[in-house]
């Protein structure tokens, strides 16, 4: 046997990653670690002083300063889009949330917020994670032009992501990736979660308002009954979700508000009923809403009453791009953490429109909400006490470098670092 040619490379067995992006994942993460310690001061300074949806300016503006690129470009009102790495191709974006919530904070630490407002959410950790990485590849170099988006009103409508689709900088930036990690208490403290596919349900909002007779409550005879209707209509929908939908795949059909009536002895006009739908699937989403309207009408029509069913449009479903989110995971066992690819909720998040028009990836960050409670609960997401510890900046800056890394490999061939 002859001995192997040195001027010959081997071919990267499958499974091994690409030697020039391994070369900037070493880098790049070296570079983040100097970051960190900043960038947990910064996430006390932005959690201590935050800002409803809508009113973002500050924490942008606070953002931007401590990014150092530039005042970036403004979109969707308060939101900005910072340029990292400059290049003639196809970019990757990684999104971090602006806004905080309606929610006084009392979790008790020095920097508690004390405005009435507060980062109940996790966007304090996640805008802070995203500033380590942007000042690292600013620092350092990336293997693809990167796009930081400082997106607002996440948390109500109308939709910031839902804004900033609608302004086209994304195309303009000629973005192919987007991706953003979210923290995640339901999830095992220190995992991360890359699901392909479907994670987050589509939502939509419904109002059914039911119309009878009003008229004296000892003269039932002599009315049309809104309220024994409307309480036919609430019990007949549960069947919808458990007879109409695949139930491997599931949806949720839940009345959460009832309005009808003001005193113990008349029977009212109307009734109504406010609620959420949220489906996996848009094919699901068409079929609930039509069924949803059916039962409503012909239920109140067989107690003599009529029904009016309006349906508005939140978020879409959140699918995860499958390619994307494989690509990421080894990037995320680099880094030494556990990686779940199953774990999906019907909640919601307008990240979803990015994934429209976008390969899209949303990575949950499995974290320790804070100290339990009395009653053993540990607080979850949008709770008064929810405060995932710093190490949580590290672990949103980790994951958004993974995503960044397989965003760049989709790309195309990546040139090695200097
Ligand atoms: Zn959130």
């Amino acid at each position: 046997m002859s001995a192997p040619d040195p001027t010959v490379v081997p071919p990267v067995p499958a499974g091994e990653p690409d030697p020039a992006l391994a070369a900037w994942y070493e880098r790049l993460q070296a570079a983040v670690a100097e970051e960190l310690p900043a960038a947990v001061e910064l996430r006390h300074q932005l959690h201590a002083d935050p800002r409803i949806s809508g009113e973002e300016q500050d924490t942008a503006d606070a953002v931007v300063a401590a990014l150092g690129l530039g005042e970036g470009r403004r979109v969707a009102d308060t939101g900005r889009l910072v340029r990292v790495v400059d290049g003639p191709g196809r970019a990757v974006a990684l999104r971090a949330e602006l806004d905080g919530l309606g929610v006084e904070e009392r979790t008790g630490v020095p920097w508690t917020s004390t405005a009435g407002v507060m980062h109940a959410c996790g966007h304090d950790a996640h805008l802070a994670g995203l500033v380590a990485l942007g000042r690292a590849v600013a620092r350092v170099g990336g293997p693809a032009p990167l796009v930081l988006l400082l997106q607002p009103r996440e948390e109500r409508a109308p939709s910031g992501a839902a804004d900033v689709v609608a302004a086209g900088v994304l195309v303009e930036e000629r973005v192919d990736s987007v991706v953003a990690a979210h923290v995640q208490p339901q999830l095992a403290a220190g995992v991360v979660n890359a699901t392909p596919g479907p994670v987050n349900a589509a939502t939509d909002e419904f109002t059914i308002t039911v119309t009878g007779h009003g008229g004296h409550g000892g003269y039932p005879h002599t009315t049309l009954d809104p309220v024994l209707a409307l309480s036919a209509v609430v019990v007949n929908l549960q069947q919808l979700v458990s007879r109409r939908v695949d139930p491997t795949v599931g949806a949720v059909l839940a009345v959460t508000q009832l309005d009808a009536g003001s005193s113990f002895n008349v029977v009212p006009d109307t009734a109504r009923a406010r609620g959420g739908l949220r489906v996996m699937r848009e094919e699901d989403r068409a079929l609930l809403r039509q069924a949803l309207t059916d039962v409503a009408e012909h239920t109140a029509t067989a107690y003599g009453c009529t029904a009016t069913v309006e349906i508005e449009d939140n978020e879409p479903v959140l699918a995860n791009d499958p390619e994307l989110a494989r690509a990421t995971v080894p990037w995320l066992t680099r880094s030494g953490v556990p990686v779940d690819d199953a774990w999906r909720s019907f909640g919601a998040d307008d990240f979803s429109h990015f994934c429209a028009g976008h390969r899209g990836l949303m990575l949950f960050l499995g974290v320790d909400g804070g100290p339990p409670s009395d009653d053993g609960r540990r607080p979850g997401l949008h709770s008064p006490r929810f405060l995932p510890g710093d190490d949580v900046v590290g672990q949103v800056a980790a994951a958004l470098l993974a995503g960044y890394l397989a965003g760049a490999e989709l790309l195309g061939p990546v040139a090695p670092p200097d």
